[in-house]
């Protein structure tokens, strides 16, 4: 099966063709840094990790852009509300700037812990305003705009094909449409391009421009960055499915008004939400939960990561504590299996089993897990052939650690690193069986008296990173 996945353009599965034989250029959304990033706008990095890393292994040479938001982007997607980034930078008693960097620090901190590897392109919005000018004034020369109240918008009714992502149908937008505030749209979807001092006064970071001095709307800084970077057409873009009719939308509206080129994107990607039992889970509505929050609750980030896993991304998702609890000890069992096959070969066995090449069952594996991620990446069903793999004794323990490694270079839980790291925590069913026999052994000592044998085995076992707890019922023990 070759490489396949759902295009929220068109709604059907297809085949990646990429637009150059073997390169893909991919864009996906950042973040807007005004706050951290909730787990839900995790989730979205998460899979574009994926299906990055998925490319990648087929053989595509990647570039991964990604911008980060810090002007612009207002509480409403629809151009209302006050500007996030300032809100935030007065809450703060801080330039904007200054919060940018704090939350994008944040962000990749964030994004490092769950092992999403670093797009090769971020690019700020802020250092990208020529280039949002120079799309700007093209969509002007096409007949797409209209200045009112100061503010340069796009007037979609000039646009055909608006919509064609969500599938909205102007007509009946135009009748359903709640009223807008902005009493400067001719229509309730017409969108800014540029604001001019007519809005927020407060606006702390202005431009110059041939509309006056001011700042762009957020959805152009997608379209004039992802292009600057990766051509006025490019592969692939995604995002969150809240992004499908406003701002996605949007942006494609602007780019192809004015670079002129149908389709802009030939594939868009969209993740399902994560919602927590209340509900939506959103930065502007405070009250949301973090990485660090799992952390501090007892989580290793990469549970979360394998929590995201153990759906597929266009599922959407509760999140519990119960649930990822549960995705916790998965976690720790699979690394448990690891540990006990990793400690019946080395590193250097592993490695000549991967330069070998695998056959019989490991391939067999390897071919199931590589179905399910061509499948518009089913990470469930891929999760559920690592398991099988390692749960094969059939498989030489040197090929089964070889294929996991390599279904891991796109699931990113990090198996390399701790296979051999914590080889020293190997505590396979024969070795836990020696130490129920030596805590017996030192417990028949002690009551003979015979105290330098029973701290002999306590040594030994220590020396094999095992550690005795004694308590009133008896001795347990525990990794070191
Ligand atoms: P933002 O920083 O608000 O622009 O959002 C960053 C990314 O997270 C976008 O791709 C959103 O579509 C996505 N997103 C926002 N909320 C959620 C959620 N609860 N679950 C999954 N993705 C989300
Ligand atoms: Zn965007």
């Amino acid at each position: 099966m070759a490489f396949s996945l759902y295009n929220t353009l068109g709604r059907k599965t297809e085949v990646f063709t990429p637009r150059m034989s073997g390169e893909a250029g991919f864009y996906g959304c950042g973040p807007t840094v005004y706050n951290y990033a909730h787990i839900g706008n995790l989730r979205a990095y998460v899979t574009h990790d994926v299906l990055v890393r998925v490319l990648r292994e087929r053989g595509y040479r990647v570039t991964h852009v990604m911008n980060i938001t810090d002007v612009g982007h207002l509480s409403g997607d629809n151009d209302e509300g006050e500007d996030k980034m300032v809100k935030s930078a007065e809450e703060a008693r801080k330039s904007v700037l200054e919060v940018a960097q704090f939350y994008t620090e944040a962000f990749f901190r964030d994004t490092e812990a769950l092992n999403i590897r670093r797009p090769d392109v971020v690019c700020k919005a802020t250092e990208h305003i020529d280039e949002m000018i120079t799309l700007i004034k093209r969509i002007e020369a096409g007949g797409y705009t209209y200045l009112a109240g100061g503010n340069l918008y796009f007037d979609v009714t000039k646009f055909p094909n608006y919509g064609e992502l969500a599938l909205l149908r102007l007509d009946e937008l135009e009748a359903g449409a709640r009223v807008g505030v902005d009493k400067n749209k001719r229509s309730p979807h017409d969108f800014v391009l540029w604001f001019t001092k007519s809005k927020f006064e407060n606006q702390a970071l202005v431009w110059d421009s041939p509309w006056g001095r001011g700042y762009p709307g957020w959805h152009i800084e997608c379209s004039a960055m992802s292009s600057t970077y990766l051509g006025e057409q490019f592969d692939i873009h995604a995002g969150g499915i809240d992004h499908i009719p406003i701002h996605h939308t949007n942006e494609i509206a602007q780019a192809e008004a004015g670079y002129g080129k149908r389709p802009w994107v030939r594939y868009w990607v969209h993740n399902e939400f994560l919602v927590l039992n209340k509900g939506k889970m959103s930065k502007s509505a405070g009250g949301f939960l973090t990485l660090q929050t799992l952390v501090e609750n007892g989580f290793d980030p990469l549970d979360y990561r394998y929590f995201l896993l153990g759906a597929h991304y266009r599922s959407q998702m509760q999140f519990s504590f119960d649930a990822l609890e549960g995705a916790k000890n998965a976690r720790a069992s699979l690394l448990d299996k690891l540990y006990a096959v990793a400690g019946r070969t080395t590193p250097e066995e592993a490695a000549a089993a991967e330069t070998a090449g695998f056959a019989g069952k490991a391939a067999d594996y390897l071919a199931a897990f590589d179905t399910a991620i061509d499948d518009d990446l089913s990470t469930p069903r891929a999760l559920a052939e690592l398991w099988g793999l390692l749960r094969d004794s059939s498989v030489a323990p040197a090929v089964a650690l070889a294929a996991a490694f390599r279904m891991d270079r796109i699931l990113g839980l990090r198996l390399e690193e701790a296979a051999f790291s914590r080889k020293a925590d190997v505590v396979d069913g024969a070795f836990a069986a020696e130490i129920e026999q030596l805590i017996a052994e030192r417990a028949e000592a002690k009551k003979a008296k015979q105290f330098a044998r029973a701290d002999e085995i306590r040594a030994h076992l220590k020396e094999r990173g095992i550690l005795l707890e004694d308590a009133k019922e008896g001795t347990t023990w525990k990794k070191a």
